[in-house]
C-alpha cells in the first residue's frame, strides 16, 4: 500500500487530506537551546503551538510536514505528542537545512556516514522513538552558491533517497545545477526532489524555474505570506501580488503537476522572535482565496495541496 512516514507511524498516502509541505514546529540556529534569553518552558511551547495546530486542523488541514534539519530543533517526541494532541499528521524530516546548519560532528562526516544516518532515521527511527523520517532535507548554504558541505550532504542524501524511496526537499533552489547533478549521478529521479524556496524575495529572481521543471524537478512555492505587507516584514519578503502573480504564470504555462505550495512558518521559533502575523494558517486563510479569484478552480487547488504532495511524499522502495 502506498504509504508516508509520520511521526505516529506510516498513514495510508489518502489519508494526509491537505498538505503543508514546508512547515516548522519550532525552527533555530544550532545552540539556540543553549541562549538562555530565549529559554521556553514546554508548556510555554505547547501554548504557543497546539492552538496554530488545533485551527490547522479545523481549516481541513490534514498533514504538516516540519522541515526543520538535524541541529535546528527538530524534535521528534515533542511533534508526537502534539500530533496525538491534535489530529494532525506530522512529517519530520531527516537531514539538514545546509551545510552551514550542521554541527561540526556531522559536517567533518564522511558522506557514507550521513547516508546511513538518514536511511537509518527514515528506516528504523529517530532518536529511539521508533518515529521514522518521511523526507530529506538538503540545502544551499548563505551564500547562493553550494559549498562542498552542501554538495556531500546532498550525496549523502540522494543515495539515501534511492535505498529508501524517500522524497528529497531543499532549502533555496538557486544553484541548482550541481544538485541536479549529483541526484542524476546517484540515480534519483528527478521528480523525488522539491527544489524549495523558489518563490522568496531575495532568491526568486536568481532561480531557474523552467529549466528546473525541464529537468523534471518538482518547485515549491512555500514562503507565500511573507510578504512586504507584514507589520514587520523579514528580509525575504515579497510582496503578495507579486508572488501570486509569479505563481499563476507557472500555473499558466502548464506546470501545475510541479508546483507544491506552502507557508514555511514558525509555529513557535527557536533562539529568534518569529514574524509576527504569520503562521501555517496563511495557506487557508489567505492563499486559497487569492488562488481562487486568480482562477484556480477547486480541482486545481486539490491537485496543489493534495494530490501533488501525496505523490511526492509516498515512500517509493
Ligand atoms: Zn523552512
Amino acid at each position: 500500500m502506498p504509504r508516508v512516514n509520520t511521526v505516529l507511524g506510516p498513514v495510508a498516502a489518502e489519508e494526509l487530506g491537505v498538505v503543508a509541505i514546508h512547515e516548522h514546529i519550532g525552527y533555530g540556529m544550532p545552540g539556540s537551546e543553549l541562549d538562555s534569553r530565549w529559554w521556553k518552558t514546554p508548556e510555554e511551547r505547547y501554548a504557543e503551538t497546539v492552538p496554530k495546530l488545533r485551527a490547522f486542523h479545523e481549516h481541513g488541514g490534514g498533514t504538516f510536514v516540519d522541515a526543520t534539519g538535524i541541529c535546528n530543533g527538530r524534535d521528534v517526541d515533542y511533534y508526537r505528542s502534539l500530533s496525538a494532541k491534535t489530529g494532525v499528521h506530522i512529517v519530520a524530516c531527516t537531514g539538514f537545512v545546509g551545510g552551514d546548519t550542521a554541527l561540526p560532528f556531522f559536517a567533518s562526516a564522511s558522506v557514507e556516514y550521513l547516508t546511513e544516518q538518514f536511511v537509518h532515521e527514515i528506516t528504523v527511527g529517530i532518536s529511539g522513538t521508533g518515529a521514522r523520517a518521511g523526507v530529506i532535507k538538503v540545502g544551499v548554504s548563505r551564500g547562493g552558491r553550494m559549498t562542498d558541505l552542501d554538495k556531500k550532504i546532498y550525496r549523502a542524501a540522494a543515495g539515501a533517497a534511492v535505498r529508501t524511496g524517500a522524497p528529497v526537499l531543499t532549502h533555496l533552489a538557486i544553484d541548482a545545477e550541481p544538485a541536479v547533478d549529483i541526484f542524476r549521478a546517484e540515480g534519483l529521479p528527478l521528480d523525488r526532489v522539491l527544489f524549495g524556496h523558489a518563490d522568496d524575495g531575495v532568491n526568486h529572481d536568481k532561480t531557474r524555474h523552467e529549466w528546473i521543471i525541464e529537468q523534471g524537478g518538482r518547485i515549491g512555492f512555500d514562503t507565500f505570506g511573507y510578504e512586504t505587507e507584514l507589520p514587520d516584514p523579514p528580509f525575504w519578503a515579497r510582496p503578495r501580488k507579486d508572488r501570486l502573480e509569479h505563481f499563476m504564470a507557472l500555473v499558466d504555462a502548464g506546470h501545475l503537476d510541479r508546483l507544491l505550495a506552502s507557508a514555511d512558518a514558525n509555529c513557535s521559533p527557536l533562539g529568534w522572535p518569529g514574524v509576527e502575523g504569520h503562521t501555517v494558517n496563511y495557506i487557508f486563510e489567505v492563499l486559497i482565496p487569492d488562488l481562487r479569484a486568480a482562477g484556480l478552480d477547486d480541482a486545481a487547488i486539490e491537485r496543489l495541496l493534495v494530490t501533488n504532495p501525496a505523490a511526492f511524499l509516498t515512500l517509493q522502495p
